[in-house]
């Protein structure tokens, strides 16, 4: 199979905070991969956007240096790198000053694709985008990007939402969750959608329940000062998690176009019902030895911020009524990995002798590790001895089934950065899709900080917290393990 990569448009993309760890691990070493790949045209140029003091040839250095370190191939690897180099340059600037505006303003050409990336602390987008708009280059057509998070909760997700719009138009702005440009979550609207097998059984009078995990290894290590004022709801639930939510529960959009789409998104967010407090569990990692704990990494020897929470939700539609999703996510967990589990109903009587067993079908969509999708059905186990069932996986895992260019799918930051060039809006987040969003989770935290609540304590490389397990135990359910 040969992939088809369509070209964008010329254009002119400035990364503020061009220096930093995103602009260096993410956002730079992809678009060089889209440039590899014939994707970004030969006149495209990148400019980097900082304090820092630094020409443009030490710029390209530290381009260089960061795609050896984050692409993962050796330099005779990459005959094109020199090339994409070319396409970059540096400006100084401080958001809150106002150096280097006019010379920014002096590079970028006529007739290109304006887009402004927004790699900074989030306290800063306000500030840039007031410069964009007083030195003449928050044009009708230039486009924004902006990083997660968007706010701590809805008063400040408002705010921010206010600060960009007094400059630039909503269909400008490009909210990135990075979660929604990987392939299989785009493949999970293929398989809804482009087939006539699912859609039918969509809904709870077929699914059981529904799980989300998202299961990370990593301790909040270097991050804890960040991450401790944040904690696992605001950093992975509210956007990460609430957008796959949207994606596997949403009604069919009439086109696959951003306005349809995000539409149906803010309905499933807008349908679900508050949580009950007994229907959510907390966690923090607890380690003793070199390990450390969260509280050790946190700094704050005293913090209950959660590394881990898992709950339960439902949605109030015709669709989902009685159907629950649970939604599971923590650090320091046994694997890393994050998939999404529609676990249908058994059948509604057994032909079979009660030692033949009762099955369920589970479609499961695999976000990492090996991208791809699973859907479990019941055979017979070969051989004599009569009828007995046994499940097995009918596997779809991308490189298996679609050759070798499978696995050159580009990442979710290269594709949704091409996406922008594009002008497509489909995989980002609206303004009130995010509100909607901390609408919903606010409660949650209040009710956290008004109990004065204390995570579980749960032991690393573990599934968490023993009362998250007790979640479904309670309701005759149990989730899947957390396995790479
Ligand atoms: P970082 O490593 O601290 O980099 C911040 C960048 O902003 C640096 O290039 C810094 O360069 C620049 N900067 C700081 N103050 C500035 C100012 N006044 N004017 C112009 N530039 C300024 O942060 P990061 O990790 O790259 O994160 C950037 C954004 O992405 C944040 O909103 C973060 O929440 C979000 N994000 C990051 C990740 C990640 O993996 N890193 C993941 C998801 C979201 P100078 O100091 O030279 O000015």
């Amino acid at each position: 199979m040969v992939s088809r990569v369509i070209p964008v448009n010329p254009f002119d993309l400035v990364v503020f905070g061009g220096t930093g760890d995103l602009a260096r691990r993410k956002i730079l070493p992809g678009l060089f991969r889209r440039f590899c790949a014939g994707q970004m045209p030969q006149d495209a140029q990148v400019i980097g956007a900082a304090r820092s003091e630094m020409d443009a040839e030490g710029y390209r250095q530290m381009v260089r240096d960061a795609i050896h370190e984050f692409d993962g191939r050796r330099p005779e690897e990459c005959p094109e790198l020199e090339g994409f180099l070319s396409r970059l340059s540096y400006v100084q600037v401080d958001a809150q000053g106002e150096g280097g505006w006019q010379e920014l303003k002096e590079l970028l050409r006529k007739d290109t694709v304006k887009a402004f990336y927004f790699s900074v602390a989030p306290s800063l987008f306000g500030d840039i985008a007031e410069r964009l708009k007083n030195n003449g280059l928050a044009k009708r057509d230039a486009r924004i990007v902006v990083e997660k998070p968007f706010g701590r909760d809805l008063a400040s997700a408002q705010a921010l939402n206010k600060s960009l719009a007094a400059y630039f138009h909503e269909d400008q702005i490009y909210r990135i969750d990075h979660y929604l440009g990987k392939e299989t979550v785009q493949n999970l609207m293929a398989v809804r959608f482009g087939n006539m097998l699912f859609e039918p059984l969509w809904n709870s009078q077929y699914i059981d329940h529904i799980q989300i995990t998202v299961a990370e290894t990593v301790s909040v290590g270097g991050r804890g000062g960040y991450y401790d004022k944040s904690g696992a709801m605001r950093d992975m639930v509210q956007n990460h998690l609430m957008q796959l939510l949207c994606l596997i529960a949403m009604e069919p959009p009439s086109k696959f176009e951003p306005g349809a789409v995000r539409d149906e998104k803010l309905k499933v967010i807008r349908a679900l019902e508050p949580v009950e407090p007994h229907h959510i569990v907390r966690g923090q990692y607890d380690a003793q030895g070199d390990e450390g704990s969260y509280r050790d990494h946190a700094e704050n020897p005293r913090s209950r911020t959660e590394s881990f929470v898992a709950l339960k939700c439902h949605i109030s539609n015709w669709r989902w009524a009685g159907t629950p999703i649970y939604l599971r996510t923590g650090k320091r967990l046994r694997a890393r990995t994050s998939e999404i589990a529609v676990v249908f109903k058994e059948t509604p009587h057994s032909i079979f002798d009660d030692d033949a067993g009762r099955h369920r079908n589970i479609l499961t969509i695999r976000l990492q590790p090996n991208e791809g999708m699973e859907l479990g059905v019941t055979i017979k186990e070969p051989g004599p001895g009569g009828m007995r069932l046994v499940d097995v996986p009918l596997d779809m895992s991308f490189s298996d089934a679609l050759g070798p260019d499978a696995e050159e799918v580009p990442d979710a930051y290269e594709r949704l950065i091409m996406d922008v060039i594009r002008g497509n809006q489909t995989l980002f987040m609206r303004g009130d899709e995010v509100e909607a969003a901390w609408a919903w989770t606010d409660p949650i935290i209040e009710g956290w900080e008004a109990r004065n609540d204390v995570p579980k304590l749960y032991d690393p490389m573990s599934s968490g917290p023993e009362d998250s397990l007790m979640l479904m135990h309670r309701d005759g359910r149990k989730w899947r393990e957390i396995r790479p």
